[in-house]
């Protein structure tokens, strides 16, 4: 790859020469979380300067890029595009292995969250979207679990089977589990790139054993609007989702979760959730209030004045 740290940000990602606005898009048509297609254009580019529109449901208050790229667009994008990109953008290299110490260390941190909902009965566990599986490969070792990490990423796959995780190449809403269950399933940093946040979870409820435990996080689209104080660099082609607390609790009630503890990360960008199986109330959706408080947000941002 070209190197990352000469020229503006701008040039950086010229520099890459990826033509986001030809890549194949579809349209979201109906709301991922309530299934309406009342929507609020937000804003119209991301933070790359890439031609991108953050829609919000009206209804429920959850934010997604529309249109979006096609399965295979994100595929290409995935394997070539996103970490030059994502490099580009913050002006040093970025790559499979660069990230491996930062994963390390969000490892070790996760682990103190779940250590107190790992019993002693849990034998086996599965990573979605792991990457090179330095999360799944610290959390297998701390709490005596058998890893399973399933991750579209070939070469990312490849890492992961060498730390001694069993590897799938794939996405798991595609995947034949064949009645497989686990104990722990472990979504990290992914559920924002998700396509399909509900299918997903919906999945993950019939892969989770009776008394297993989910976790997630999100990057919450508040923390990351008002840090920066601008809703467009909130914004990213590499993110199809925009998720706050009060769309992430719908989705897990909506599927079938209980939330037994939250955390708000050091970083005070990341929202994590620890869950056990409950009863799918299929019509969840976050308070009105909290839609109404969102758009306020996104206004004040847009037109007030940094504080
Ligand atoms: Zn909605």
């Amino acid at each position: 790859m070209t190197l990352t740290s000469a020229g503006t940000r701008a040039e950086r990602i010229a520099a890459l020469a990826y033509d986001y606005a030809s890549q194949p898009h579809e349209a979201v048509t109906a709301c991922n979380l309530c299934g309406t297609s009342m929507f609020v254009v937000l804003t119209h580019r991301d933070r790359y300067g890439y031609p991108a529109q953050a829609h919000a449901c009206a209804r429920c208050g959850l934010v997604f890029l529309n249109p979006r790229l096609k399965p295979d667009a994100y595929g290409r994008f995935y394997d070539g595009v996103y970490r030059p990109l994502v490099s580009a953008f913050h002006g040093r290299l970025i790559d499979a292995r660069t990230i491996q110490a930062e994963q390390r260390e969000y490892a070790a941190e996760r682990a103190e969250l779940l250590r107190p909902f790992m019993g002693g009965a849990m034998r086996t566990m599965l990573d979605i979207g792991g990457s090179t599986g330095v999360v799944a490969h610290h959390f297998a070792r701390e709490f005596g679990l058998r890893g399973t990490l399933i991750d579209p990423a070939p070469l990312e796959v490849e890492q992961a089977r060498s730390l001694g995780l069993d590897t799938i190449t794939g996405l798991v809403e595609e995947h034949d589990f064949s009645g497989q269950r686990f104990d722990a399933v472990i979504i990290c940093q992914t559920a924002d790139h998700l396509l399909d946040v509900r299918g997903t979870l919906s999945r993950v409820r019939q892969l989770l054993t009776d008394g297993g435990i989910l976790f997630i996080d999100i990057v919450d689209f508040r923390a990351a609007f008002l840090r920066n104080w601008s809703v467009e660099d909130a914004i990213k082609i590499d993110h199809p989702y925009y998720l706050t607390d009060a769309t992430m609790r719908a989705y897990l009630q909506a599927t079938g979760f209980d939330v037994l503890r939250m955390d708000y990360a050091a970083d005070h960008l990341h929202v994590s959730y620890v869950c056990r199986p409950g009863t799918p109330r299929a019509d969840a959706l976050p308070d009105p209030a909290s839609v109404t408080e969102l758009l306020r947000e996104v206004r004040q941002v847009q037109n007030a004045p940094r504080p």
